[in-house]
Order: C-alpha cells, then structure tokens, then sequence
C-alpha cells in the first residue's frame, strides 16, 4: 500500500467513526402527515444530519445516544410556507415609507434573528420567507444561521417581489422617487421579468414571489408563464400573490406553483387549480389577527367569513393547500410565533381535519417548495427534522404550541425536561 492510499484509507476510518454517531429517538406516537397514520413505539435512528432508518426494534444497532420521547406526539419538522421574518407593520401604520426611513437593513436583519429563533423553537425547522426583506437582508440571515452564529430554520428565500411598476406601494408622491425599490422589482416587460429573476438569485434567491394584482394593470397569463419558465431554468419556482378575479385566472392558467391569499377565489378558479396543481397557500388571519393588525370590527368579520368559507371550499374541491401564516404584525403579548399560530384559528372554524392541517405544514409544505424527496417525512435518507409535543396535535392543531423537542438537520435544537 502505499503511502497516499494508506493516508486516505485512515482518512476514512476516522471519517466513518466520527460519522458514525448513532441517535436513537424513542418516538411514543410518530405521526406521519403524509399517509394520516399514527404508529406507536418507534425508533427513529438518526446519523449526522439525517435519518437512517425507522424500526421497532432497534437491537441491530450500535447506538450511542439516546433520547427517550416515549411519552410524546413526534412528526416531522413543521413549515411555514409563507412568512416575513424582518417585518413588523400594522395596518393602522402601514406607511411603509416610514418604516424605510426608520428602519436600517441592519435594524431589520436583527429582527429577523429573533423570529427566526421563534419559529425554530417553536417546532417550524423550516419558513419561506417570502419578501419584505429590505435590501435582501434574509441572505445575510441564511448565512449566519448556515455558520451557527444564530439559531434559525432552513428558510427558502425568496428575495425581492416581482411586480408590475410600483411594487405594493400605492400613493407614492413623484418626488419620493422610487422608494419600493427597497423591497420590489419593477418588471412589466418579459425582459425585466427575466432580469428581476436573475437579480434575485444573483443575490441569493432560491425561489421567486411575484405581486399580481396591485394595480389595474394585472400580470397577464403569458406574463406569468413566461416567468415561470424563466424560473425553470434555475430549478426555482414561482409564488404569486393574488387575491382573485381575472388576474387569479391568469395566475393560475400561467402555472405558477401557487397562489398566495386568494381570498376571494370563486369555485371555477379553485376547481382549475385542483385540475392544474396549483398549491393555495390562504394565509388566512384568524379573527384576532385581522382586528390587532388594526381592521374595524366590520371588515374584519367579514373577512373572517370570507377567508373560512374560501378555505373550507378549497379542502372541499380537493385544491392542494400549504401551510403559510403570513402574519407581519404581532399581537400585542405575544411574539411573532404566537401570532403566526393565531392563524390555526381560522383552519379550525373551517373545520378542517387537524391531520390535514399537519399535512399542510409538512410534506405538500415541502412538495410545494421543491423538497419533498428530502424534508417533511420521517423517513430513511431524509434531513432528520424532527418535533415532538406534549399533547396529540392530530386531535387539536392548536396543540402543536405543546412542543418540547426540536431537531433541525438532526441537532437537537430544544429539549424542554
Ligand atoms: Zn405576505
């Protein structure tokens, strides 16, 4: 043998024993979202960061750790399809503009840390951030959480939202320039769609957000296809805002991944996206939500009636839905996370069975964001994301608040005692 091939043979066997740390968690009752079935008195063995197998009987093994959840409700990590982590805006003051001024990116990035943390502890191993992020500050976020300096979920990102001219900021004066900028593309012909999308993942994107109808001048069919095939090209997929109307068809027809709200979706337009695949994604504010993000007790009532009717409709028609909160404002007592989860309130009125919820927030999350072959099942060969609660979320969603352990890339994040 000589002396380089015995250097990596011995490279090897420390390689292998150090990767060789083998994780036993007793699982009392793994759930699994996907199928709808609870199995009780598994083992899920994890080694590095993901899962090696999951078996009854795990005498075969050498495991060196343990962790003994014998007691809980296990199911894989949960997403949040639809977040902004570095803003916090009420609709009572909404002027944007003032947020730009008094909000540096540093300021906003520092908040971001914090939610991050929140989501993370609070079972959500992954969240799209979905735009609103100042001058791309969640890439420097990724980074952080990448290098360990800050705790975090994987977050797929989706930088700055691409819109027709004037982002979401309607009633900008002339002489206060182009203020959106800070948070929109301007792209109205397919050369700038194609250039917004290239920017983007240039500055670290991995999926794209666009805002379809803002303005009278909505993104035709062709617009959106066109962006999606440019999308394509770089494996990212495409989120659009819209909330219904001709535009939503348009949206739909185009083959975006999905539609973000549609709150006023009509039956043909959610028949045509269970025929197209197209992910709803409803974020639809409980009625605590609407009122403390500063809506009139009227507006917010019918609201309310409208997004419970819509998403009962949509579990109705067979529309594949995903999990996002959108929630940018926080309830006064209670942090981000708390008020993401104030959303469930709305499933739970539609009655909306709690595995599906489950379902949504774990592997049609991860189908909807591109992952499903390596996050959102308890499986061999996935990313060990693992969440483990107290009490059976399966019989009341709001009860995933009753988390106790957390593992991200199977490293234990959280384990209360
Ligand atoms: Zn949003």
């Amino acid at each position: 043998m000589n002396k380089v091939v015995g250097l990596l043979l011995l490279n090897c066997i420390l390689w292998s024993s150090a990767g060789a740390q083998l994780v036993g968690i007793k699982a009392g009752h793994l759930i699994d979202p996907e199928s709808g079935r609870i199995s009780d008195n598994q083992i899920i063995l994890v080694e590095g960061e993901r899962i090696l197998a999951v078996v009854e009987d795990a005498s075969g093994y050498a495991v060196d750790d343990w962790i003994d959840l014998s007691e809980a409700w296990v199911s894989p990590g949960l997403m949040d399809c639809h977040v902004h982590l570095t803003l916090n805006i009420s609709y009572q003051q909404r002027d944007i503009l003032q947020i730009y001024a008094a909000e540096s990116d540093a300021y906003r990035v520092l908040r971001g840390v914090q939610y991050a943390r929140e989501f993370l502890e609070g079972g959500f191993t992954t969240v799209k951030e979905i735009g609103n992020d100042g001058n791309y500050v969640t890439a420097d976020l990724i980074r952080a959480i990448d290098q360990g300096w800050v705790n975090g979920p994987n977050i797929i990102y989706a930088g700055k939202i691409i819109a027709p001219y004037g982002g979401q900021l309607p009633g900008v004066a002339h002489q206060s320039g182009h203020a959106w900028h800070r948070e929109y593309i301007d792209a109205d012909t397919h050369e700038e769609i194609k250039k917004a999308i290239r920017q983007n993942v240039y500055y670290g994107a991995n999926t794209i957000k666009m805002a379809a109808d803002i303005f009278p001048y909505v993104y035709a069919e062709e617009d959106i296809a066109f962006a999606v095939r440019e999308a394509a090209t770089y494996g990212l997929r495409v989120s659009v805002h819209v909330v219904g109307g001709a535009a939503a068809d348009n949206v739909i027809r185009g083959g975006a991944a999905s539609i973000e709200h549609g709150f006023f979706l009509n039956q043909e337009q959610l028949q045509l996206m269970k025929e197209k695949g197209t992910f709803l994604v409803g974020t639809d504010f409980s009625y605590e939500n609407w009122l403390s993000y500063g809506l009139g007790l009227e507006k917010t009532q019918e609201l309310f009636a409208t997004t419970t009717n819509r998403l009962k409709q949509a579990y109705q028609t067979g529309v594949r839905m995903a999990f996002g909160s959108d929630v940018v404002y926080n309830i006064p007592g209670k942090n981000r996370l708390q008020s993401s989860l104030e959303v469930l309130h709305t499933w739970k009125a539609a009655g909306i069975p709690a595995m599906y919820v489950l379902k949504t927030m774990t592997s049609e999350a991860a189908a909807l964001m591109g992952i499903e072959k390596e996050r959102g099942r308890i499986a061999a060969g996935w990313f060990a994301d693992i969440v483990a609660f107290r009490k059976d979320p399966t019989l009341d969603i709001l009860d995933i608040s009753s988390v106790q352990f957390v593992m991200k890339n199977g490293r234990v994040v959280r384990k209360d005692p």
